[in-house]
């Protein structure tokens, strides 16, 4: 599972993203814009990984119960919505 270290995107974005999800103020929805090509969708994913994860430490852990429904594309509270020219 990626995890915020791995990202090789936008550091800033991520950067308050972790922030946010330190402080434990998650906003009820983010915009994630940029080029093509960027990380948006990959930043989304750890980001949501992060904030559904139940372990401890580093978030995502990718090892507990939740991470690993993430990473099956099981986990309930997850939905990817795809759609417009940006998901083709
Ligand atoms: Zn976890």
């Amino acid at each position: 599972m990626l995890r915020f270290s791995d990202f090789a995107g936008n550091q800033a974005a991520a950067g308050a993203l972790q922030e946010a999800l330190r402080a434990g103020r998650l906003p009820h929805a983010l915009v994630l814009e940029g080029p093509a090509g960027s990380g948006k969708r990959t930043l989304a994913r750890i980001f949501a990984a992060a904030a559904l994860c139940l372990g401890e430490g580093e978030k995502p852990c990718g090892t507990c119960a939740a991470c690993r429904k993430v990473e099956a594309g099981s986990h309930p509270d997850l939905f990817t919505a795809s759609g417009g020219a940006a998901a083709r």
